[in-house]
């Protein structure tokens, strides 16, 4: 693989640091909907931003303003510094060609050849059939399928019709790499080999990633950086660590459930108002999560409590997670224990008491 990074290398140099992507209070109605209703955001040079929103919450019209299928209403979309709004379709191709995509359903041709599916932007761009088939085996190569050049897409798997999926998007050398909801149809375990591999080739390549998606899964594998959209407006943005130690939106919050910890359901069943034991969750994260706050607890505060369930994940190299903590309230120190932890930036809540041991 190695022998092929000069090129990229040499892509990815021109495109480190500073806005690849920039979109200026963009709008776009449907009848009464406003599907897109005022986005502003960047994606900057090498980084992997993600977006995501439910079903309806204009993911879909923002990529189309944004690969020149869709005309805004109002505000502006720049590609590397230059703005797309307003171009006629001839002048909008090159640019459009500075996006390269991928999607959910791969979007191969099935009577064409692995190799000349991977190829096609570059024919389309006038290249010679020589350049063409270096720079598809070149791609092949990066994506770990050399060996499925001459092989017609039917033959592949989902998880390998991706990879072809990801080496055409890049044949060109697009700028950005937008990816539509790429692993929605595919298993979890191919799923995580496709992330790893759009990370490995943002890291070693400085390929800079567009990642639009519903599932909150891919975010935290793969992202720097994450927009939550929902009713055509960025509800909350920031780094994926600190958005998933402490959302701020509703619809984060929603969409996080399925994935933050929560307390095993036989547990939760047997919450109730009072009991001996109070049952706290302590989310941790950064700093916090760093210390030795358990142990400082126990010297500081010499009631009895317990771990009933959680753990620290980490994201982006940041220790996040949410302790399940069973505390004594016949000790009288509760309200005690709750302020220490508060006062050590964690966020504590009392989820109910239990009477027997859980
Ligand atoms: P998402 O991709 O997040 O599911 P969409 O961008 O497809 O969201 O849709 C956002 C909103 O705009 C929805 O309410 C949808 O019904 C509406 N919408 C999208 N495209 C059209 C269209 N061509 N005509 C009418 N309404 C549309």
């Amino acid at each position: 693989m190695n022998q092929h990074v000069s090129w990229a290398e040499a892509g990815a140099a021109e495109t480190r640091g500073g806005d690849v992507v920039r979109i200026v209070d963009l709008k776009r109605q449907f009848g009464g909907t406003a599907a897109v209703d005022g986005i502003s955001l960047s994606v900057r040079k090498g980084e992997i931003l993600g977006i995501i929103g439910r079903s309806g919450a204009g993911k879909s019209t923002l990529i189309r303003c944004l690969n020149g299928l869709e005309r805004p209403d109002e505000g502006q979309i720049f590609v590397e510094g230059r703005e797309i709004t307003g171009l006629g379709e001839r002048d909008l191709q090159p640019l459009r060609r500075r996006i390269g995509m991928i999607f959910q359903h791969f979007n191969l041709l099935s009577a064409k050849t692995v190799e000349e599916n991977v190829a096609l932007p570059l024919k389309i761009e006038g290249r010679s059939k020589a350049e063409r088939l270096a720079r598809a085996a070149e791609l092949l190569d990066l994506v770990g399928l050399a060996d499925k050049a001459r092989a017609y897409p039917a033959s592949l798997s989902g998880g390998q019709k991706q990879r072809v999926g990801i080496a055409r998007a890049l044949a060109a050398r697009p700028a950005l790499l937008l990816s539509d909801e790429a692993t929605s149809a595919l298993d979890p375990e191919t799923t995580r080999s496709i992330l790893s591999l759009l990370k490995d080739i943002n890291q070693r390549l400085g390929l800079t990633i567009l990642l639009i998606t519903h599932e909150m899964e891919v975010i935290r594998t793969v992202a720097d950086r994450v927009a939550v959209i929902d009713a055509g407006k960025i509800v909350e943005e920031g780094q994926v660590w600190s958005v998933f130690a402490d959302p701020q939106a509703d619809v984060t919050r929603s969409l996080l459930a399925g994935i933050r910890p929560q307390l095993p359901e036989a547990i939760a069943a047997r919450l109730g108002k009072a009991g001996r034991e109070a049952i706290l969750r302590v989310d941790v994260a950064g700093e916090a999560a760093r210390r030795p706050l358990l142990q400082e607890l126990a010297t500081a505060i010499p009631g009895r409590f317990r771990l009933v369930h959680g753990g620290i994940d980490h994201i982006q190299g940041e220790p996040v997670g949410t302790l399940f903590v069973g505390v004594q309230t016949t000790d009288g120190r509760v309200a005690e224990i709750i302020d220490f932890l508060n006062a050590r930036d964690t966020r504590v809540e009392v989820l109910g008491h239990v009477s027997d041991d859980v």
